[in-house]
This record gives C-alpha cells, sequence and structure tokens, in this order.
C-alpha cells in the first residue's frame, strides 16, 4: 500500500505513511487505522465514558440490570472498580428433578 499522503513511497503502519511524511507535521492529518493501536485519550478513536462503579456481584440478575442500563445510556460495559464478587453457583444452576 502507497503512502496516503506523498503516494511516492510505501506506507506502513499504524497510519499508512512513508518515513518522511510521518516525520512531518502532515502526520496529524490522518489518524491511525491501525486496529491494534492503542485508543483512548490522544487515540483517535474515543472510548464512551466511564459509568459509576457498582458493587453488583458478577452473574447477578442485579449486574446485569446494571450493565443493560449502562449499554442504553451509551457507556463503557465494565468499570475497573466494578465489585469482583462473583455469585454462587448454587444460586444461578437450573436443577432437574431428581432421580
Ligand atoms: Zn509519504
Amino acid at each position: 500500500m502507497m503512502c496516503r499522503h506523498c503516494l511516492v513511497r510505501k506506507g506502513v503502519r499504524p497510519r499508512v505513511l512513508c518515513g518522511p511524511c510521518y516525520y512531518s507535521p502532515v502526520r496529524a492529518l490522518y489518524p491511525v487505522v491501525s486496529k491494534y493501536a492503542i485508543h483512548g485519550v490522544g487515540g483517535s478513536v474515543k472510548r464512551p465514558p466511564l459509568p459509576e462503579p457498582t458493587g453488583a456481584a458478577v452473574g447477578s440478575n442485579e449486574k446485569i440490570a446494571v450493565l443493560a442500563a449502562r449499554a442504553e445510556a451509551g457507556e463503557q460495559l465494565f468499570h475497573p472498580k466494578d465489585s469482583r464478587r462473583v455469585v454462587p453457583e448454587s444460586a444461578y444452576l437450573v436443577r432437574g428433578p431428581r432421580a
């Protein structure tokens, strides 16, 4: 693939620009296109806002409701300070009739 700016030299990831173009001010005109790039503050892809952390246990109906509300609000689904407490296995296992 050729450089996206000068179309003369070979362009390389993450912006598909050649070396001289990459190290010139035109670099700011071309966002990162690599799917492996680190995005976020200062990156080219904006992440949704962080939600408030929740104390709902992982796997609980309460946590599922929290995730649905976050998705509805356009927020990230998980917060680093969300509770990591897990619902005990017995709480969600569907037990069949005993033989
Ligand atoms: Zn170039």
